[in-house]
């Protein structure tokens, strides 16, 4: 017989005696036992303790109030066979352009991948070189390539979707290299370390059902011609593609494509929302115990997830937070800075990071021009190259920034991003409002969470590209107005995030082969 036992509480000092402390609890002889999900109650810092549910499996009998009996909830997903002529082409192999592309391969759909960055071997090396040499590869760096942008990153899958498809997206990147913890933690993450195996186990699955992959090839344009698309793509070679099922996925950070498709192929688009902000670096052992207290050496470094309002209503949030994690160089383009976080799957580094950010809204950057949202982005990720001039990103420490001053030098905290601070005033790189409120948040943060305004923690300038200052417009079918084009995942508008990319692409591509809505 199969239990599920919800609400079972642990110490964080046990943890490594579950079995027994089951064993001991519902005193059984000869069980097993599944993790369903697991979490940590840190509410009361005297009591912190991990909550778990669990499947436990015996002829024995398994009695008490949190004990029912189990229902398998697991879906099962189905393959249709790809019943047009044409073969999909996906452009973008980020989140939306894997999953996508995975389901279709498997329907034996076998689509043609282009992807302007290089294979993930290849990226890593480009990427390195810029860390390391600051030498950037405008289509092979954090923001593009094999994998997308989160390819480098925490690797967080936490999304605030409820959607039964994110198991099956789980379950997905667990078979294909992930630790198996990401199917139950209630904040699951996959870590650098591991997400670039997953990246080319995937790929490797997709180019065994047929799939095909064009690396270090940009898609360029589309034409119409009698019911069909034709795609140009630019590699080392040009390349002619004709398909009736181009499923765009390119992020946010393909801005120049974005430009061709509303200035010259004039696809629907609308002004959105987005973010701008700085990066936050505390020493890892203070955030942890500002969580945890005195369990915290017992437990995994700590998370956090702060949200507040200023008067006027305009937000100011902590995203993306990376526990033991490093501040990243993320841009793509030349003569700009664009910071953000990674971390590996053990989250050991020395600093915890997160980007502290400002709701920016079109009446923000609005002169008349849909795209008007990314030259904004664009001129303030300028602005901050041009401080330093050589890649160094405008910091301050939080006690000058709170003092309207620029502190000289770094102290009790070192920093983990590659190429060198340039103190300075925040205001030079990012709009007066974002200042502000980081400012007001910085302190209502505090509140939530001691020692967040620590004095010597480290601001790190500009984090810009959280999400998309557009929205490609799609109808229920998913269709854009461009009868051939399927825009999918954050760079469309319509993801935020690794899991929720992932999600948006499948269901673009399930919606293509079932027809029906979803
Ligand atoms: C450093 C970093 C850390 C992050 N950390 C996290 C995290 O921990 N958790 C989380 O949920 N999210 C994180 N994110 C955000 C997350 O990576 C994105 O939300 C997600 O990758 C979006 O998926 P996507 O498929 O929509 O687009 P992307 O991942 O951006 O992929 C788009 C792909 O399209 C390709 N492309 C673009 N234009 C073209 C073209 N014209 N032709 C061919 N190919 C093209 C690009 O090279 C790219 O590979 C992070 C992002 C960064 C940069």
């Amino acid at each position: 017989m199969k239990y599920k036992i919800s609400n079972f509480k642990v110490s964080p000092k046990d943890d490594k005696n579950l079995y027994s402390l089951i064993q001991n609890k519902y005193h059984l002889h000869d069980f097993k036992y599944k993790i369903l999900q697991r979490s940590i109650d840190a509410r009361n810092k005297d009591k912190v303790f991990l909550l778990y549910k669990l499947m436990v499996e015996t002829k024995e009998k398994v009695s008490g109030i949190d004990v029912s009996i189990y229902k398998d909830e697991s879906i099962k997903m189905e393959y249709p066979i790809w019943k047009f002529s044409d073969r999909p082409i996906i452009v973008g192999f980020g989140p939306s352009g894997m999953l996508a592309a995975l389901y279709l391969a498997r329907c034996k759909a076998k689509p043609i991948i282009l992807e302007r960055g290089s294979k993930i071997e290849e990226r890593k090396k480009r990427v390195k070189e810029f860390l390391e040499n600051k030498k950037l590869t405008p289509n092979s760096n954090v923001q593009f390539g094999e994998g997308g942008a989160g390819t480098f990153s925490d690797g967080k899958l936490t999304t605030n979707l409820k959607d039964p498809l994110i198991q099956f997206i789980l379950n997905e990147f667990y078979i294909h290299g992930a630790k198996e913890d990401i199917l139950y933690d209630a904040k699951p993450h996959i870590g650098t370390d591991y997400l670039e195996i997953i990246v080319k186990n995937i790929r490797l699955e997709i180019e065994s059902l047929g799939g095909e992959f064009y690396f270090d090839t940009k898609f360029d344009k589309v034409k119409e011609e009698k019911d069909t698309a034709i795609v140009y793509a630019k590699g080392d070679k040009e390349y002619t593609f004709k398909t009736r099922h181009i499923l765009l996925g390119i992020g946010h950070s393909a801005k120049d494509t974005i430009r061709y498709l509303y200035n010259e192929l004039g696809l629907s688009m609308e002004q959105k929302s987005f973010s701008m902000g700085v990066r936050i670096e505390h020493k890892r052992e203070k955030i942890d115990y500002a969580q945890y207290g005195k369990f915290a050496k017992y437990l995994p470094a700590a998370y956090y997830k702060l949200a507040s309002h200023n008067s006027s209503g305009r937000g100011v949030y902590t995203f993306c937070m990376c526990p033991g994690g490093y501040v990243l160089a993320s841009q793509s383009d030349l003569g700009t800075i664009v910071v953000n976080g990674m971390s590996n799957n053990d989250r050991l580094g020395e600093n915890s990071n997160s980007a502290i950010l400002v709701d920016v809204k079109p009446s923000d950057y609005d002169k008349g021009n849909v795209l008007d949202g990314i030259d904004y982005q664009e001129k303030y990720e300028k602005l901050a190259f041009e401080l330093s001039k050589d890649y160094r990103a405008p910091a301050n420490l939080v006690k000058e920034f709170l003092e309207n001053e620029v502190a000289h030098s770094l102290r009790s905290i070192n920093t983990t991003y590659p190429h060198g601070l340039f103190f300075t005033d925040l205001n030079k790189c990012l709009p007066d409002f974002v200042i502000d409120n980081i400012k007001f948040g910085i302190q209502e943060f505090d509140k939530k969470l001691h020692g967040f305004n620590d004095p010597d923690a480290i601001l790190i300038g500009i984090e810009s590209r959280s999400s998309s200052p557009v929205r490609i417009i799609r109808d229920l079918n998913r269709k854009s107005s461009n009868p051939y084009i399927y825009p999918m995942g954050e760079g469309a508008g319509y993801a935020g995030g690794i899991t929720s990319a992932a999600l948006d692409g499948l269901k673009t591509a399930m919606k293509i082969i079932n027809g029906e809505s979803l």
